[in-house]
């Protein structure tokens, strides 16, 4: 459906705080309970070993579902046999080399195999996964949290769809590995709040619950209410679906009552993190529906500069699925932001490049200037425009921070104006930081550099960003923050933090 650029920023960013939840969480699997305010980072390692902002089974579990149903949004649908079969067949080839897959899942998997083979065939279909899975169902407890972690893409491919419909096939894809009715509701009032919150930006999980038959609806009434008096640690069993689910919404629910906006993301994961045992998978749970309210702009850069996991994706994979998904016009190779060059060839002026008036490592610039990247030995790009994959050359995927910001003043076009460009302006002070020689460009260098660079110059140089402006524009006299943007620099005076070790003399022209 057509999204309009709130919406699309949610879209996008549902896998990405899925996968940064995950990621966060796979450092404290199976520990206790962390204390309120007890630092929690992307430090990777736990039961696992995984690599710092590695995410674990969560999201890649996800990926699969979110590829299947990109290739079959036109086709037969999200829960065809075809769609289905797709993605058992990517989870067993996961299962195959992961290091953690789930005690229920890696059940389901293996037997699902069994059956493939003892029918002559090499690879397993969708029916074999529903045959195992009954099997489980009657043979022991088969409620594990494991089909609710990866049901968030689900939700994307019923955007333009009925609620119910959303319903009926998050149960469907639940049972695959996971048949019992808690799983399969615990995934269809996720995946509808999930729904809910990319079309409309609210966090409501009970928008679901007219969806189920009265009495089910109670039990899960009663639940959320209890989730809502209480914190992630009080669901200790969390390994179990409701207490996976109770344990996310009471983190999303209490850290909503001191925090707001992209800060309400970041406290929230934090959060469920420090509720202890299956961190990972509660985080991430959370993550799906905290990145459908807020969107890919809110997740912090510094948990999605390096966040990578299997099959060999990044951050910025799991915004262009997630964006894709959402409009449900499949894989657009030729346009943005899956295209090798995006064309500014029809705009004037861009190849402005100057040095930044307070620190001469920081070069600013419209984006012709991308293609002097080597010649000016500069190692780390800060773009504040779209972008194809192939137009920042010679620079590490890490040193290449891209940040959504539409040059508008318009009410709507930014879900968060403010803090993208201050997560901007702090991923050029921590280039900085690492001895690194910066690039900062938009379009044209004139509104969206000059706002960030003026920023940046605020902390670098201890005066006001207003001030800085000043001195911006006499090395780039075309700069012109638009309204909202001048309102950013305004609010920011006297808020901006100095970076230790980020801020270095100011260098001649
Ligand atoms: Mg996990």
């Amino acid at each position: 459906m057509k999204l309009n650029p709130l919406q699309n920023d949610r879209a996008a960013g549902v896998l990405v705080a899925l996968a940064a939840g995950d990621a966060l969480g796979a450092g404290y699997e199976f520990g206790a309970p962390l204390p309120d305010g007890a630092e929690v980072t992307m430090k990777g390692g736990g039961p696992f070993g995984f690599a710092p902002v590695e995410w674990t089974d969560d999201t890649s579990m996800a990926i699969p579902i979110a590829q299947a149903l990109l290739e079959s949004a036109s086709a037969a649908g999200s829960t065809s046999p075809t769609a289905l079969t797709m993605v058992v067949r990517a989870w067993t080839s996961w299962a195959a080399e992961a290091k953690d897959v789930g005690a229920q899942t890696s059940t389901v998997i293996a037997a699902a195999r069994r059956l493939a083979t003892a029918a002559g065939r090499s690879k397993v279909h969708a029916a074999d996964f529903s045959a195992a899975a009954d099997f489980h169902v009657r043979t022991g407890r088969s409620a594990g949290n494991g089909s609710l972690m990866r049901t968030a893409p689900l939700a994307l491919a019923y955007l333009d769809r009925k609620p119910a419909e959303l319903m009926a096939a998050a149960g469907v894809m639940s049972a695959l590995t996971h048949a019992d009715p808690d799983a399969q509701e615990a995934c269809g009032l996720w995946c509808v709040a999930i729904r809910n919150a990319v079309l409309t930006g609210l966090l409501d999980v009970r928008v679901g619950l007219p969806l189920l038959p009265a009495d089910r609806a109670a039990v899960w009434l009663e639940r959320i209410e209890t989730a809502e008096r209480s914190r992630p640690r009080d669901f200790p069993n969390n390994g179990w679906v409701v207490e996976a689910f109770q344990g996310a919404w009471s983190a999303i629910y209490y850290a909503g009552l001191s925090a707001s906006g992209p800060a309400h993301l970041r406290a929230a994961l934090e959060e469920a993190v420090r509720g202890g045992r299956d961190t990972d998978t509660v985080a991430a749970i959370a993550g799906g529906l905290l990145g459908a309210a807020y969107g890919y702009t809110a997740v912090p850069f510094e948990w999605r500069r390096r966040l990578h996991g299997w099959p060999g994706m990044h951050a910025r994979d799991l915004m262009v699925l997630g964006m894709e998904l959402g409009r449900g016009e499949g894989r657009r190779s030729a346009s943005w932001p899956r295209a090798d060059r995006h064309d500014y060839s029809m705009w004037s002026r861009t190849d402005v490049l100057v040095r930044h008036p307070h620190d001469g490592g920081v070069w600013l610039g419209g984006v012709s200037s991308l293609a002097r990247v080597t010649e000016l030995g500069i190692d780390a790009v800060v773009s504040l425009c779209r972008l194809g994959t192939l137009d920042v050359a010679g620079v590490a995927p890490e040193d290449h921070a891209t940040f959504w910001v539409i040059d508008s003043a318009v009410d709507g076009d930014n879900a968060h104006a403010a803090f993208t460009l201050q997560e901007a302006a702090a991923a050029v002070e921590r280039y900085r930081a690492e001895g690194k020689t910066v690039l900062l460009h938009c379009v044209r260098a004139e509104s969206r550099t000059p706002t960030v660079a003026a920023l940046y110059g605020a902390s670098v140089a201890g005066i006001s960003p207003v001030e800085a402006l000043a001195d911006l524009r006499r090395v780039l006299p075309g700069a012109r923050p638009n309204e909202l943007f001048m309102r950013v620099l305004r609010d920011a005076d006297g808020a901006i933090e100095r970076v230790p070790g980020g801020a270095t003399p100011p260098v001649a022209m």
